[in-house]
Formats: C-alpha cells, sequence, structure tokens
C-alpha cells in the first residue's frame, strides 16, 4: 500500500518567532513530509511586527529544515488546514499554563474538522518558559535577548526599541 503523504499545519501568532517556535518546528518537521507554518494574520491580537515581518523571519530561520513552507492566513485555522490539506495541527506546550486553552482549542477544532489530529510536541526544557510577549518585555526594557530569538529577530527588536 502506498505511504500517505503526511502534511501539518504549525499555526501561531510568531510575533516574532523565537527560539522556542523554531524548537517545536523542528520535531514537527521530522514527523512530516511537508509542514506549512503559518502566521495567523487575524488582527484579533495587537502585534508588533507586520505579518510580512513575521513572515520573512519565519523564512529566514527555517532555510535549513527542506519540507517547510511558510505562509500565512486570515480566519478560520480548521478552513486554511482543509484548503492545504493537512492531516495534522501542531502545537507546542508549555508550562500547565497552555495546557487548558490548548485542550479547549483542540477539541472545538477536531469537531469543525474531523480528519484532522491536533498534536501536541514538548519543547527542550530550556525553552519551557519563553513566549513572544515575554521577549518584546525584556527587549523593550533593553535586556538581552539573544539567547532566546534567532539572531536576524534580536537585530529587528534592538531596531525597535
Ligand atoms: P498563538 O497566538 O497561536 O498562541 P504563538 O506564536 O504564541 O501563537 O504560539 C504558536 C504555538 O507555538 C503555540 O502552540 C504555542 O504554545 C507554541 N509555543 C510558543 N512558544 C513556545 C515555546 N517556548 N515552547 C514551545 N511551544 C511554544
Amino acid at each position: 500500500m502506498a505511504k500517505k503523504t503526511i502534511i501539518g499545519l504549525y499555526p501561531g501568532s510568531f510575533d516574532p518567532v523565537t527560539n522556542g517556535h523554531l524548537d517545536i518546528a523542528q520535531r514537527a518537521h521530522k514527523i512530516c513530509d511537508q509542514l506549512h507554518i503559518a502566521v495567523v494574520a487575524n488582527p484579533s491580537k495587537k502585534v508588533l511586527f507586520s505579518v510580512e515581518e513575521r513572515v520573512d523571519f519565519l523564512k529566514k530561520t527555517t532555510r535549513h529544515l527542506p519540507k517547510v513552507v511558510i505562509s500565512s492566513f486570515n480566519g478560520l485555522l480548521v478552513d486554511y488546514a482543509r484548503h492545504i490539506k493537512a492531516g495534522m495541527i501542531f502545537r507546542g506546550l508549555r508550562a500547565v499554563a497552555d495546557f487548558e486553552y490548548e485542550f479547549q482549542m483542540a477539541l472545538i477544532n477536531r469537531s469543525l474538522y474531523h480528519g484532522i489530529e491536533i498534536v501536541f510536541l514538548v519543547p527542550n526544557e530550556k525553552f519551557i518558559f519563553l513566549s513572544s510577549s515575554a521577549i518584546k518585555e525584556v527587549a523593550m526594557l533593553k535586556g538581552d535577548v539573544s539567547g532566546f530569538v534567532p539572531a536576524v529577530v534580536e537585530k529587528a527588536l534592538r531596531k525597535i526599541y
């Protein structure tokens, strides 16, 4: 029997991408034949970087992952998953704080799209407390974020603050 191609979708705000996101992307990349990393473009969250900038950071930092496709989308996550024929949605789980919201969203998304599996990946423990919002706060206060984000993001943050 022919092996089914596994298309994965890793969605997020990525405002901006951190080493924690990249850790999850690398793990998801091992599982899929094609991995779409997609910036959620809905204006529901106040963001620092434009969709184009966030896409650009992701493109520059995932060049070493040959099966990755970077994009952005508006609207419902499951509609986008259907559109790209994804069979799996990847989400990263940090501390327990992520769990309740992610669990609820996973169940809602699966009820909207029965063919989808939501896969939770756990990052290296170095990144358990890392979030884009914490990085923006540290950068705003002129702290050193070089251990937490790729160089291109660090440079962009330094320019802003
Ligand atoms: P969203 O607004 O969709 O939560 P984020 O960019 O904050 O977008 O996160 C995208 C995904 O990456 C989420 O599943 C989030 O839990 C995960 N993630 C973010 N930071 C980390 C990290 N440090 N370690 C593991 N997963 C992470």
